[in-house]
């Protein structure tokens, strides 16, 4: 069966919309597939087919990853190890535009959420 799109980099744009908000005078990268919620907002989700195996994180088997995660490894021809993070300059978790985007830590994510005052203590409810 042939693939949809020639390749991943068509995918990713075909499923995403462009943005109101921006970061370095580019769009953001609005993603309008599939979504799974993350601790800090929803995220966008994608599945990951055999052509695309090779950046899921082997040791958890992943079939679906994020999306902004894909976009990253994607568009910068890089693939990330397990634990790094991929973060949002832009700060819109739906945004998958590879210039907002930036491999880093968990405890770098977590405090530029401080920072920003965006983190929420993870055992108050939202309003
Ligand atoms: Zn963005």
């Amino acid at each position: 069966m042939p693939f949809k799109y020639p390749d991943m980099k068509a995918r990713i744009m075909a499923n995403t919309v462009r943005g109101v908000t921006s970061y370095n005078r580019s769009r953001c990268w609005m993603w309008k597939g599939s979504l799974v919620g993350g601790q800090y907002g929803r995220y966008g989700k994608i599945m990951v087919r055999a052509e695309t195996k090779r950046y899921a994180e082997p040791h958890r088997r992943l079939k679906t990853m994020y999306a902004h995660r894909l976009s990253f490894m994607v568009f910068n021809n890089v693939l990330l190890e397990a634990g790094a993070k991929v973060l949002h300059l832009c700060n819109v978790p739906l945004c998958v535009n590879p210039k907002h985007l930036k491999n880093g830590t968990q405890s770098e994510n977590v405090q530029q959420c401080v920072r920003e005052g965006r983190h929420v203590a993870p055992n108050r409810k939202a309003a």
